[in-house]
């Protein structure tokens, strides 16, 4: 019997909608979908007439749930990943079973979609030439302000994740580290309340001592341009 194929399919980052033909195809075909939380995931899959076998693998059991994983691929059955949003692998987990997989020598297959880093980026009006991500920031202040300053003389567009409570904060270390640059937070994308918020930091932490930040956001500011 010939090993099983492990799918890394991508799903929405808001809207239902933005699932690929191909994804929705490789999720109806597949005998296990492994994902974060099942009964988020399974709306998802409810809205597309798809059902199938899920299984949890998250990052608090990643390291327990990756060898189960590979153990049904080398049984001969295929397995698609998939995480709360977006792409699998970027700010959520799919890299330890990726290299436990690769390790058996299975076949891994990208179905691309949504990632609302790429989606941010090329609506914020910053380069896009050349960018780096960031991903999320350390929680700690210390090592927040130590991460900021290794990124700061950067010429890349950077990019970064941030959840609504830490936002204000975030920002606010940003400013000092980085001066008064350009950003753009990109907020709720293909939801209802989708916006893009563009100015200089002064400007947005303006915008939000008024405001309090509600929903998912990705924050782009731009590179060291030497001004
Ligand atoms: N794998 C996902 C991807 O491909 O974008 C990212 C998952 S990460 C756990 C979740 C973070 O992504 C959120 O805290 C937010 O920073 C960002 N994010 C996800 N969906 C978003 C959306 N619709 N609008 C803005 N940011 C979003």
């Amino acid at each position: 019997m010939s090993d099983g194929k492990l799918y890394i399919v991508a799903t929405p980052i808001g809207n239902l909608s933005d699932v690929t033909q191909r994804a929705a195809d490789t999720l109806r075909s597949v005998d296990i979908i492994a994902c974060e939380d099942t009964r988020h995931s399974g709306k998802l899959l409810k809205h597309h007439g798809i059902s199938a076998r899920l299984i949890q693998y998250h990052d608090h059991n990643k390291d327990h749930s990756a060898p189960g994983i590979v153990k049904m691929l080398l049984e001969g059955h295929d397995v698609a990943l998939i995480t709360d949003s977006g792409t699998p692998g970027i700010s959520d987990p799919a890299f330890v079973l990726v290299r436990l997989a690769l390790a058996d020598d299975i076949e891994i297959i990208t179905i691309p979609g949504a990632c609302a880093a790429i989606a941010a980026l090329t609506i914020s009006g910053l380069p896009m030439d050349r960018f780096a991500f960031e991903g999320f920031l350390p929680v700690r202040v210390g090592r927040r302000r130590t991460r900021l300053l290794s990124v700061k003389d950067d010429p890349r567009t950077q990019v970064f994740y941030e959840s609504p409570h830490r936002l204000v904060k975030v920002l606010a270390a940003m400013r000092e580290v980085f001066g008064n640059r350009n950003v753009a937070i990109a907020r709720e994308l293909t939801k209802i309340h989708e916006e893009v918020i563009r100015g200089t930091f002064d400007d947005i932490l303006d915008r939000f001592s008024e405001s309090k930040p509600r929903g998912e956001f990705v924050i782009i500011v731009e590179g060291n341009t030497g001004k």
